[in-house]
């Protein structure tokens, strides 16, 4: 039977409970055990899909096309396991499950209440996650405890303990611990009225993960042991991490992976953490001390909205020893004679997806840029399709070239929807979400970079490179290099001669991992660490006679 270790978090938001649930599934990872995780998000958007990025920050697309929250993306790159949509919960869609059931008359005339309806709906969510192969569940809920979209989310953690047993269930709260600069101290104030708050809700928890600047002392170590009731082992110091893979060794040194074991009876089936090959990361991470700076022409100035790109940068980074230092441009400022002030120092551009016309005259003007100077440049989703742009309009002198998402009445709609999709708009369905295959050419350096012949990216768009312009797009040097399978749709593109401009209609950047650098981000990340060290980026080329090409779908 799978063990359950939920995840709260008190004080203040964004206290980093994404990243002590992560954390603690790498640990337990690491003790053999198979482990998944969930996150339970409070608000009422029945999945992330519609949030603006500046609010909540970047919509993370699961294998299974789901569209979920951030910290699913620190889930996978902690665990390296693929999650799936329903690892991702939110009360909206708590809620439309119950009132469907409910227009089904499935609760055969009962009255439909928070107790016991919706707070069941959340337990079978839990428990959909309790698959055979699956030793423990760690279910991070969203939000503070305190605010009033939580309660039924606290209700059903409580309540699932009394169902699968106490020996099973395990309740972490992560707090802050502030230092007061004054009175020269640390303050447990907070964690103690958190904790109150979370045992009015009849829960205590098993242990306190304290997130502090500095670390926590013996004393007030057995201050919250003794307002909390909790053993001072289970008081556990998170301090501040010099990057964010160190933190599993960090809260591993404070015994926090050993306690939980013992306290779910682990111990039988978990042996000692075997941390080597993490500890190898992290003083890689330490060792890329190189700086590269690499610009990313985006409209949202919050990094959490490219949080993924972000990550596959930093990846991409450890391969090679380099440090990114990423300049946030807002494609805004990049217009006529401010794009070569913004621009003329970057080592590398990526220009990442997004949706809307705001600033993409920006992202194209970037593009171009980049295509002229040589500068290394990798669009993902609409960056490619500003890529395209770029090309069609200042290469093949198609005034006017658009996506006919920013322009409906362009002479050129390079970028297009497709025929069918044009008929599937009136019903809703738009998207093209989750993995698809792509087959790339030989010897392009696309293909290169992989070091494969068929790959699987997932995607989150609605709009393709228009049919009617890829002969004249290749034939001028965009060269077509990664098609669907039946080749109707392009799924990457690169320019003949520069050593980098690459763009895909995917967003690899889900698939990127600390200890697994996306290809495609290691050679960007590549070409624009030999232009920081002032060295030529040379083309990508590999020996690709081994892939068989041809029987690769
Ligand atoms: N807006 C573009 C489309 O729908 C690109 C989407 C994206 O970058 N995720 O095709």
């Amino acid at each position: 039977m799978a063990k359950h270790i939920f995840v709260t978090g008190g004080v203040a938001s964004s206290i980093g409970k994404g990243l002590t649930a992560a954390s603690l599934g790498r640990l337990l990872k690491c003790r053999g055990l198979r482990v998944t995780l969930q996150k339970l998000d409070p608000y009422i958007n029945v999945d992330p899909g519609t949030m603006n990025p500046s609010q909540h920050g970047e919509v993370f697309v699961t294998e299974d096309g789901g569209e979920t929250d951030l910290d699913l993306g620190h889930y996978e790159r902690f665990i390296d396991e693929n999650l799936h949509r329903d690892s991702s919960v939110t009360t909206g869609s708590i809620y439309s499950s119950v009132l469907a059931k409910e227009r089904r008359g499935d609760y055969l005339g009962d009255t439909v209440q928070v107790i016991p309806h919706i707070t069941n709906e959340i337990k079978e969510r839990i428990r959909r996650l309790a698959t055979d192969d699956v030793d423990v569940v760690i279910t991070e809920v969203g939000g503070t405890v305190g605010d009033i979209e939580i309660l039924p989310f606290l209700d059903a953690i409580r309540q699932f303990r009394n169902d699968v047993g106490r020996d099973n269930v395990a309740y972490v709260h992560v707090t802050l611990v502030p230092y007061l600069g004054p009175s020269g101290e640390q303050k447990t104030k907070p964690t103690q009225h958190s904790v109150t708050e979370l045992r009015a809700r009849g829960i205590q928890p098993d242990t306190i993960v304290c997130r502090s600047d500095r670390p926590i002392s013996l004393g007030v170590k057995r201050k919250i042991s003794l307002l909390c009731d909790v053993p001072e082992k289970a008081v556990v110091s998170a301090v501040d991490a010099r990057n964010l893979y160190e933190i599993p060794l960090v809260l591993h040194e404070e015994g926090l992976d050993e306690y939980l074991c013992s306290i779910l009876r682990l111990d039988g089936a978990a042996h000692a953490p075997e941390l080597g090959s993490w500890e190898a990361l992290v003083r890689r991470v330490e060792a890329s001390t190189t700086p590269v700076k690499i610009g990313l022409v985006g409209k949202y100035s919050l990094p959490d909205a490219y949080l993924s790109v972000v990550e596959a940068l930093r990846h991409g980074g450890f391969a090679s020893g380099a440090h990114v230092s990423i300049d946030f441009i807002d494609a805004g400022e990049v217009e006529g004679l401010l794009v070569e002030s913004r621009l003329r120092n970057l080592d590398g551009i990526v220009i990442p997806g997004g949706f809307g016309p705001r600033a993409i005259e920006g992202k194209i003007a970037a593009a171009g840029y980049a295509r002229e100077h040589e500068i290394p440049c990798l669009g993902l989703c609409l960056g490619m399709q500003t890529m395209v742009i770029d090309f069609a309009r200042n290469v093949c002198g198609l005034a006017g070239a658009n996506s006919s998402e920013f322009d409906p009445d362009s002479p050129h709609p390079v970028i297009d929807l497709m025929d069918e999709q044009r008929e599937i708009v009136d019903f809703g369905g738009t998207q093209r979400l989750g993995l698809y295959p792509a087959r790339l050419r030989p010897g392009s350096q696309v293909a290169a970079a992989y070091g494969a012949a068929l790959v699987y990216e997932r995607h989150r768009h609605r709009y393709e490179c228009n049919p009617r312009y890829r002969r004249r797009l290749e034939d001028a040097g965009l060269l077509q290099v990664g098609t669907s399978p039946d080749d109707r749709l392009v799924e990457f593109v690169e320019l003949a001669g520069h050593p980098f401009w690459i763009g895909t209609q995917a967003h690899p950047e889900f698939k990127s991992r600390p200890d697994r650098p996306h290809p495609l981000f290691k050679a960007f990340m590549a070409a624009a660490l030999c232009r920081a060290e002032g060295r030529a980026p040379h083309l990508l080329q590999l020996d690709t006679s081994g892939l068989n090409f041809e029987s690769a779908v």
